[in-house]
């Protein structure tokens, strides 16, 4: 089985060789190694290879894993990502421990984390989710209720608005896979004139990196290719 180091080492070159092929920096694309179900054990790997940003999916889970390294390893700065969906009576949590969110899906829930961001703390980098593949069971809003979102979080002094993500349908053909980041990078060009400060674009997992950093995505979210399958119980 091959370990965290090598699965690391193997997904960073592949992103390198992916965004020379496509004439893109390959500085440009950050990895976020996402560490949902994963022991501290196994991150523990991930940052003895250099591995710094991380992203969990469950409140709790991802606040004792954050607590854990903050006591283990107090001199090693990590950067820690909400990606899962967010209930707002876990706000506070999410407020309190993470450096990002990724899934605004409604002014309510950016309103919460505002307030309830310590004010010691810098901003929170918010992102907001994009229902892309406009499927009725997956959160997000929908791509023409982006921009009213848009100006009502860039209100909000404690969180800083930085772009868009998504998690888009399970697709394993490459084309359609593109089609839809496509939207997505079209999406956020139309953003920036007027808000140029958004810069980032959280798109591509393990099934479709590729076809994410194509398509402009300037934050991959791998679990899977880092620390191999997960188990549910
Ligand atoms: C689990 C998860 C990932 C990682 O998916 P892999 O297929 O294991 O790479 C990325 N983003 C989100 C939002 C996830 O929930």
């Amino acid at each position: 089985m091959n370990t965290v180091h090598d699965n690391l080492l193997a997904i960073k070159n592949k992103i390198q060789k992916i965004a020379l092929e496509c004439d893109r920096d390959p500085n440009t694309i950050e990895l976020i190694a996402v560490s949902k179900t994963k022991p501290v054990e196994q991150i523990t790997e991930a940052i003895n290879a250099g591995q710094i940003s991380f992203g969990e999916n469950y409140v709790q889970e991802g606040v004792e894993k954050i607590n854990y390294f903050k006591q283990a390893l107090p001199d090693t700065p990590l950067i820690w990502h909400f990606i899962g969906p967010l209930q707002s009576n876990k706000s506070k949590l999410v407020a309190e421990n993470f450096d990002w969110m990724h899934t605004i899906d409604r002014f309510k829930i950016a309103q919460r984390l505002n307030d309830q961001r310590p004010t010691h703390m810098a901003k929170l980098n918010v992102l907001i989710q994009v229902n892309i593949s406009q499927e009725m069971s997956k959160s997000g809003v929908s791509p023409s209720d982006v921009t009213d979102l848009v100006k009502q979080v860039i209100n909000l002094p404690n969180l800083s608005l930085r772009g868009l993500m998504a998690i888009p349908e399970i697709e394993n053909d490459f084309n359609k896979q593109l089609n839809v980041f496509r939207q997505m990078q079209q999406l956020l060009y139309s953003l920036q004139a007027d808000y140029p400060f958004m810069d980032t674009l959280s798109m591509g997992m393990t099934g479709d990196m590729q076809a994410a950093i194509v398509a402009g995505s300037t934050m991959v979210r791998i679990g899977t290719a880092i620390f191999g399958a997960r188990q549910y119980l």
